[in-house]
């Protein structure tokens, strides 16, 4: 019970119940009442009663107790059902006019009693009450009248009799209405009584041309004049006369029930309603029902009122207003935090939540996201997107996937131990590997991660770290790439390096190695791989890979790439100039493939040094960041077509090899080093070395063994028929003046001293 109780208080019903209550605890709820109630009177106005008349003295230009008094009897004379004298007494001027008035009242006998007003507002003591002169009065009844206000000082209730030096008057209305006493110890005003519409005759043309005869018969007259008190606030209207709060509270009484509900009723019926409509899953009905329990709070006071029971809407309807424009505020931060196709959270979402402690975030991006896309109806993208993530979460076992821009999938698994975590991941990979099935589409897609493991860190920074990484898995065709965080201190270094490679380039902190490539059938070295080389003054030797990397995030691999190709040629021709044929290799970065001018640079470069293309061998890896790949395709095959030779750079470590191969005319194959490393442990390795030799052979392709470290691989892979080898054990790569000294050296040798 307490339980349920707290959970409430939390709610969104709860907290808009609490905020509007408080504001009813500090009287702001009264304005909404006071705004209420005026747009309620508006528009249930109605006439006054046409069974009172009042009959105002206000037109004497000299009034006289005389003519009181001859007015009085000008009055009973068209026999009304009863008289109310609230005008002013003016005794003591006339004496003959005094006796004569107070005769005159004395003639009504029950029939008439006099009106005494409080002089100011909410005000209920003896002091406000200025009882007329007991002369005129004689035995006749007194009433009073003083209402309760509002702050704006508007009419609300008045009280059914007044108690004054111990005696108990009643107020004007009840005795209007012949209503003396009512279920509680105040009444309210029917505030759709008109004000304005209240029948009113000139007292001194009733005197002098007997008004319309009858008029006054069986109606209840009020005798009146302007100033016996303060003007009132009324609904609806500007100050009026009391009398008209007075007329409207006889309104009231002659109903059966005159009852005040408060605003409690209405409030927990409100409140009731909401919290059931809030339960309904059903979107499209909810609205509807809300815009109906708003429209009823706002007609069922109104509606009651007309039968005498007063429920105030303001406290409901602030609680309303509160409730709305919170569900308002959590839809708009909702909407912001999902995908609006997927309806996928987003990675906003993610980011803005405190992540759990001992948790990975993990973000897979979906290679040629956008291409898949292209080729779907749009209708169709949400439902590209949620089953990529539902494959996702089957996977990782992650009940929320969320999902960024452009492909990315991010979700937080428990931190295990780094091996198991990626071995993790591989399996999750494997999951895809079966092609995705939208609509009558099927898509063969792969998937890369970004790992961060950095806990400690804030959300927004561990999820793009994640990000960034997985963009670079991406990138480099990697499936998994983690995120360290002493790479957040490199990034102000990436961001000026291109003026860092310019820099580097000029100095000569930037410079080339040569690695030798072997010849097994001509048994004499026939060639190189040119290798960057970067010997920063502070940080020491970088690895190309590192700044390779970096040089293509940051969109600054052409500079490098036309520098090596410019440095590569001068070499090339060079050792071409005194000797046999000299093969040269140079390395072109995947994001440099698809370029669309990458082709014409190329065949300037050629052109203006006076280089036979076929002395160059072009090595590209096989990657699936290569983003526009029948560009790329296009690029390789015209640069074959020159002239130039074409190298698959680490075949066996990409994905789609085979299928690379089917695609692209090549000239060689390089196997990787990470098979050729193990081709004497391992017999797998050794199958796919001796399958993939004598698969090139067949399509008429040459093989480079790279990474040959020890004499055994040398010669088992001279053995398997590869036809190139390149590694530590026949040379490191070295500066061009070292590279040529040692091969001069081997010429002269007439071989390889191996
Ligand atoms: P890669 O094209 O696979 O280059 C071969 C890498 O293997 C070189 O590393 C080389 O030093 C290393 N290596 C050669 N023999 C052995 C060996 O017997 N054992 C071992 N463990 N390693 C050996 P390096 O120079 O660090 O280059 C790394 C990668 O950087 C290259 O891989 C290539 O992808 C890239 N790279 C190097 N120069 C360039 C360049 O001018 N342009 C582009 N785009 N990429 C380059
Ligand atoms: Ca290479
Ligand atoms: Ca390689």
């Amino acid at each position: 019970m307490r339980r349920s109780m707290r959970h409430f208080l939390r709610s969104t019903i709860g907290i808009s119940l609490l905020i509007s209550l408080t504001l009813w605890a500090a009287g702001l709820s009264d304005a909404v009442g006071h705004m209420y109630w005026n747009v309620v009177a508006k528009w249930t106005r109605r006439p006054a009663p046409e069974s009172v008349i009042l009959v105002s003295v206000d037109d004497f230009a000299d009034l006289q107790t005389r003519d009181e008094a001859n007015l009085l009897t000008q009055i009973r004379k068209q026999m009304p059902r009863n008289v109310f004298f609230d005008a002013r007494i003016p005794v003591g001027i006339n004496g003959t006019g005094d006796a004569e008035l107070a005769r005159a009242v004395s003639s009504f006998g029950k029939d008439i009693a006099f009106v005494v007003r409080a002089q100011k507002p909410d005000r209920f003591d003896a002091s406000m009450f200025k009882f007329p002169s007991k002369t005129i009065v004689g035995n006749a009844p007194i009433v009073l009248s003083a209402w309760n206000s509002n702050f704006l000082y508007t009419v609300e209730s008045a009280p059914y009799f007044i108690e004054l030096n111990g005696r108990k008057y009643p107020t004007f209305s009840t005795a209007l209405a012949g209503q003396y006493a009512g279920a509680q110890s105040v009444y309210y005003p029917d505030i759709s009584v008109g004000s304005d519409s209240i029948i009113k005759i000139s007292g001194r043309s009733l005197l002098e041309r007997g008004a319309a005869l009858g008029i006054l018969t069986g109606r209840t007259v009020v005798v009146t004049s302007s100033g016996q008190a303060p003007l009132v606030g009324y609904f609806g209207t500007e100050m009026v006369q009391p009398i008209a709060a007075d007329i409207a509270g006889a309104e009231a009484l002659r109903k059966p029930i005159s009852m005040n509900l408060t605003f409690l009723p209405l409030l927990a019926l409100v409140v009731g309603a909401i919290s059931a409509v809030s339960r309904i899953g059903r979107q499209r009905v909810k609205l509807p029902l809300y815009a109906a329990i708003v429209v009823a709070t706002w007609c069922v006071p109104a509606i009651l009122r007309k039968f005498g029971f007063v429920a105030y809407p303001d406290v409901p309807l602030l609680m309303l207003a509160i409730y709305g424009s919170i569900r308002l505020w959590q839809k708009r931060t909702r909407r912001i935090q999902h995908t609006s196709l997927s309806g996928l959270p987003n990675l906003v979402a993610l980011s803005s939540q405190p992540l759990p402690v001992g948790r990975d975030v993990i973000v897979a991006v979906v290679a040629r996201y956008e291409e898949m896309l292209a080729t779907l109806p749009r209708d169709l993208h949400g439902e590209c997107a949620r089953q990529i993530a539902r494959r996702l979460s089957v996977g990782s076992g992650a009940n929320d996937i969320y999902h960024g821009e452009g492909g990315h999938f991010a979700w937080t698994e428990e931190a295990r131990p780094l091996e198991m975590q990626l071995n993790h991941l591989e399996g999750l990979r494997a999951l895809f590997s079966a092609p995705l099935q939208i609509g009558t589409h099927t898509f063969d897609t792969n998937i890369h991660f970004g790992l961060d493991r950095n806990e400690g860190l804030d959300a927004v920074t561990r999820v793009n770290s994640a990000l960034a990484s997985a963009n670079e898995a991406l990138g480099n065709g990697r499936s998994i790439e983690l995120f360290e965080s002493h790479r957040l201190a490199e990034a102000p270094w990436e961001l000026s390096l291109h003026a860092r490679i310019e820099e580097g380039l000029r100095n000569g902190e930037i410079w080339l190695a040569f690695q030798l490539q072997f010849d097994f059938a001509e048994n004499r070295v026939s060639g190189a791989e040119a290798l960057i080389r970067w010997n920063h003054p502070t940080r020491g030797p970088i690895a190309p890979d590192a700044f390779i990397l970096q040089a293509e995030r940051a969109g600054r691999i052409d500079t490098l790439t036309y520098w090596v190709l410019e440095e590569a040629i001068t070499a090339a021709l060079a050792l071409n100039a005194t000797g046999p044929r000299f093969q040269m290799s140079i390395n072109l970065s995947a994001q440099m493939v698809d370029k669309a001018d990458l082709v014409t640079n190329f065949a300037e470069i050629v052109r203006r040094r006076g280089i036979d293309p076929s002395l160059l061998t072009v090595e590209v890896t096989e990657t699936s960041s290569v983003r526009n790949r029948p560009a790329a395709c296009h690029n390789l095959t015209q640069l074959r077509a020159m002239g130039f030779r074409l190298s698959i750079d680490d075949f066996g470590t990409g994905e789609a090899s085979l299928a690379y191969l089917a695609d692209l005319p090549s000239d060689e194959l390089k196997l990787d080093r990470r098979f050729v490393s193990r081709l004497l442990t391992s017999d797998r390795d050794r199958a796919i070395i001796t399958n993939t030799i004598a698969l090139a052979h067949d399509l008429g392709q040459s093989v480079v063994a790279e990474g040959i470290e020890d004499a055994a691989t040398f010669s088992m892979l001279r053995e398997l028929g590869c036809d190139h080898a390149q590694g530590y054990y026949l040379g490191r790569p070295q500066p061009f003046a070292v590279f040529v000294q040692e091969y001069e050296e081997s010429r002269r040798r007439g071989m390889m001293a191996v």
